[in-house]
């Protein structure tokens, strides 16, 4: 009898323990980030595979899933490169972009492409898209990036809301995004922000995850290593999370 009864608890046990394991991998699946250079990253997810300004060459991205789908943020050389952009798509991409880069596409691109003004929000295939504004605050940057031109993004895929800030200072929208996993945030001069600022708004905003990216500047490449310690300092909580951004290069 207790023989049976050990048996049976076991035969519980062990069916508790794949039912556990089994909405792990199906609920909790991990984003996996890529970085490719600069802004162009990629985001991996199941059979999702996810493509944030893909520029410079084709190759960089071989390794990696065709993806589902392309966001660009902005005009500019380090963001959009129609090309590039032309070579990695596949029949089923879809593409969103702001109109200041729609006007810029061949027809091919345009025709793949859906454009999302600031503010405005886009589900594709599960996946909900956020275009958060933009822009540079200080006087004598205004002119890189006009407020309405360009698209930060909040992606949420599988619960996980993960924002990309396209180039910005530490505007108000920044500051008062809410329940951010991950974030990624630029931070280099003359086009972005300082290390201070960048960490500033996200202490404000308090994502679980930062990831420092968007850091070479002219002259100057940002000290990612002040802005970790100033988010340590001040929110233990956050974990910044260092990714070679720049792996042709030696910083
Ligand atoms: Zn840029």
């Amino acid at each position: 009898m207790k023989n049976i009864l050990l048996t049976r608890k076991l035969v519980v046990l062990i069916s508790f323990g794949f039912i556990c394991l089994w909405n792990s991998n199906s609920i909790a699946q991990e984003v996996e980030v890529i970085p490719i250079e600069h802004a162009s990253t990629l985001l991996l997810h199941g059979n999702t595979t996810i493509y944030i300004d893909p520029v410079g060459e084709a190759e960089w991205y071989a390794n990696y899933p065709t993806p589902n789908l392309v966001l660009i943020t902005d005009i500019h050389w380090d963001h959009f490169n129609p090309k590039t952009l032309g070579a990695l798509i596949k029949e089923g991409t879809s593409i969103i972009a702001p109109q200041a880069v729609a006007d810029k596409m061949t027809p091919a691109l345009l025709a793949k492409t859906s454009i999302l003004a600031n503010g405005a929000v886009m589900n594709i295939n599960g996946i909900s898209i956020e275009a958060i504004p933009m822009y540079n605050l200080r006087e004598e940057a205004l002119d890189f990036h006009t407020k309405g031109r360009g698209n930060g993004y909040v992606i949420t895929v599988d619960q996980k809301r993960i924002y990309f800030s396209g180039d910005t200072e530490d505007i108000e929208e920044m500051r008062s995004l809410k329940n951010i996993d991950m974030a990624f945030v630029c931070m280099n001069l003359p086009y972005t922000m300082t290390e201070a600022s960048a960490a500033d708004a996200v202490i404000a905003f308090s994502p679980k995850k930062v990831y420092p990216y968007h850091y070479r500047g002219k002259p100057n490449v940002s000290d990612v290593a002040s802005f970790k310690n100033l988010i340590e300092k001040s929110n233990a909580k956050i974990e910044v999370i260092q990714l070679d951004w720049y792996p042709r290069d030696q910083f």
